[in-house]
């Protein structure tokens, strides 16, 4: 089958999908195509090949692109961004504050993705390549960028799925790129799953992030997982929702000593019943037991 990288989903926005580890539809990038062009999140660094080529069906060569802007440094969104900044010469990296040290050095990303994944995980995400400090601007509560021809975007701290994690809008345009920020939705199963991954994730400033978003009243989400929404209220909504409800679910299940094994299960089950399928796909089980993994370790930290 061929492979499509490229999407239009707004005007001058495209979906770039990476795929992960092979699988279409999970993990996505987003290329604003203005004058001056930004390529928000990066995929997997064993998936930057995939960029390269949704930058080409586009019509954007790698040295025209301006910026790269990880929206936080978990792997599936600035593992790739090293790796892609040696074939970039003229693009700069914009990323928060606490996201920098990561960057430059990215030992604690990998051991804290071995700590989730297991050892032979970097195998599959690839190792990231570390970024030179020269070649990146901090962003704190928010900055703006000048994409050309009118094109701003705000890029506003989001903290909650992670702490270093921003979300972008294009200004005037409605288009917000929510990062992690609301929850995952896979093309073809029809539930929202919560982003509440260990080590870092953190329930009242999840919430919080995703409420200043809501107030924006944007038209398009464009989701890292996966693709446009033009439903924001239900995503700002359902997200909300299941962020408490799991965290509520799982406290019980955390109480009574239930493994991570059994309290996934359990969670998976909720999914599976609200898409209306048997069992879910393995990339929606692996996000399903990450965000349970994190909530057990906000739990353990926080009691
Ligand atoms: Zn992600």
């Amino acid at each position: 089958m061929t492979r499509v990288y490229a999407t239009k989903v707004a005007e001058r926005v495209y979906l770039l999908d990476t795929y992960a580890l092979g699988v279409a539809g999970t993990v996505g990038a987003y290329l604003v195509k203005g004058p001056k062009p930004a390529l928000v999140d990066c995929g997997y660094s064993s998936s930057y090949e995939s960029v390269l080529a949704g930058l080409a069906e586009v019509g954007v060569m790698p040295s025209e692109v301006r910026y790269v802007i990880p929206t936080h440094v978990h792997l599936d969104h600035a593992g790739a961004a090293g790796r892609l900044l040696r074939e970039m010469p003229n693009a700069e990296v914009v990323a928060h504050e606490r996201a920098l040290p990561h960057l430059e050095d990215p030992t604690r990303l990998i051991e804290s993705s071995t700590m989730v994944f297991g050892r032979q995980i970097m195998e599959l995400y690839g190792r990231p390549d570390p970024i030179p400090s020269g070649r990146m601007t901090a962003v704190r509560e928010e900055s703006r960028i000048d994409l050309g021809d009118g094109l701003t975007a705000t890029l506003m701290h989001t903290p909650g799925h992670a702490p270093h994690q921003i979300s972008v809008t294009l200004d005037n345009t409605g288009v917000l790129l929510t990062a992690d920020a609301v929850g995952i939705v896979y093309p073809g199963l029809n539930a929202l799953i919560p982003t509440t991954p260990p080590p870092s994730f953190n329930p009242s400033e999840l919430v919080a992030s995703v409420g200043r978003l809501r107030q924006m009243t944007p038209k398009t989400l464009l989701v890292p997982h996966f693709g446009a929404r033009k439903d924001a209220e239900w995503v700002f909504g359902r997200t909300t929702e299941l962020v408490s409800s799991w965290v509520t679910a799982v406290k019980e299940m955390w109480k009574q000593k239930s493994t991570l094994e059994k309290t996934s299960e359990r969670m998976e089950e909720t999914v599976a019943t609200d898409a209306g399928v048997e069992e879910l796909p393995i990339y929606a089980k692996v996000s399903v037991r990450t965000s349970v993994m994190g909530i057990m370790h906000y739990l353990d930290k926080n009691h």
